[in-house]
């Protein structure tokens, strides 16, 4: 199929792209990357009158370190951000997520900013800011609003956005470096959207001799409308040793806790193995990164 008659329009400046986006509120609608719009627009699950392209708006288009933030801007690829020197030294785990979205081609023209726009419950970067505490600066013509990456997405395609608004930058806090971290993901097939996917990090103090787990994270995709933090696991593991048996309790609770939707792909159940089979693999190997950084700075 092919989209219905819109206009186009192509602002060169931010002022400019908010004050269109004001004007024309649920008559317009923002490209981006368009991988995810343009099949919508050509399947006429939507259909503006005005699509506003904001992929002039360059100073958008930026990755900065500043005051313990690395900063991206909402029209920064995923390729960019893969090969980004300050994202590799200072957010690993960023990189080695991105490698998992869709295909090449796609990580090409695919934006942050529109992917986390988009809120498809089975993306990997909307949970990737919520695992990493993650804010966003939205902009419209009279205020700028800070939102946590917690309070952002609502429900399957759906974000504390409005018409009005354009998400302008991602701050993500920069981590300790000896932050332990992985990521796991089950797709069919490669560049599959995944089925379930788990990301951990570990932070360890020593304290009387023993490595005890200071602040673990937990995050889960494709096992809810929107992307899960887990505290109650995270709560499970702060301030203890880290054992098999916690473990064991902990993908225990994650299997009892989590009430996905079934899908033409899998059951709810098999999610539920999925996700918490998952959890134990990936939440061992950040443990095990966390301990050999700590390790290493020990001696050092
Ligand atoms: C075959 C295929 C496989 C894919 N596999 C995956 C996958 O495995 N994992 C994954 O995460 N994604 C996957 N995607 C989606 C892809 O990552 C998209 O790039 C991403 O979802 C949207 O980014 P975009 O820049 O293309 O946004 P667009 O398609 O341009 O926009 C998406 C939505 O966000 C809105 N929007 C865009 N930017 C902003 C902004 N700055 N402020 C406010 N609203 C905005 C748009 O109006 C639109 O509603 C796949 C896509 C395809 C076609």
């Amino acid at each position: 199929m092919k989209p219905n008659r819109f206009q186009y329009i192509a602002p060169e400046t931010i002022p400019e792209a908010l004050q269109l986006l004001n004007l024309y509120q649920s008559d317009a609608k923002i490209i981006s990357g368009g991988q995810s719009l343009m099949p919508m627009l050509n399947y006429r699950v939507i259909q503006p009158k005005y699509l506003i392209d904001i992929g002039r708006l360059l100073e958008l288009d930026a990755i900065a370190k500043q005051d313990g933030v690395i900063e991206i801007g909402a029209i920064t690829r995923y390729v960019t951000i893969e090969n980004s020197e300050v994202v590799q030294q200072f957010l690993p785990l960023l990189p080695e997520v991105i490698r998992h979205i869709a295909h090449l081609t796609i990580r090409n023209r695919g934006t942050i900013g529109g992917s986390l726009s988009h809120a498809d419950p089975a993306s990997e970067m909307p949970m990737l800011m919520r695992l990493l505490d993650a804010t966003f600066e939205i902009s419209s013509e009279n205020e700028t609003l800070m939102i946590p990456a917690n309070d952002f997405f609502l429900g399957p395609l759906r974000t504390a956005l409005k018409d009005h608004q354009l998400l302008t930058k991602i701050l993500i806090p920069i981590p300790d470096a000896n932050m332990g971290w992985a990521f796991e993901e089950f797709a069919r097939r490669s560049g599959d959207y995944a089925l379930a996917a788990v990301g951990v990090t570990v932070e360890v103090k020593q304290a009387a001799g023993k490595n005890l787990i200071h602040q673990c994270r937990v995050a889960m995709m494709g096992v809810g409308d929107t992307p899960l933090r887990l505290s109650q696991i995270e709560s499970l593991f702060n301030g203890h040793e880290y054992s098999s048996e916690l473990v064991a309790q902990a993908q225990e609770q994650i299997f009892q806790d989590l009430d996905p939707r079934p899908d033409l792909q899998s059951s709810a159940v098999f999610k539920k193995h999925l996700a918490s089979h998952i959890f134990t693999k990936v939440m061992h190997q950040a443990w095990g990164r966390a301990l050999s950084f700590n390790t290493r700075k020990t001696l050092s």
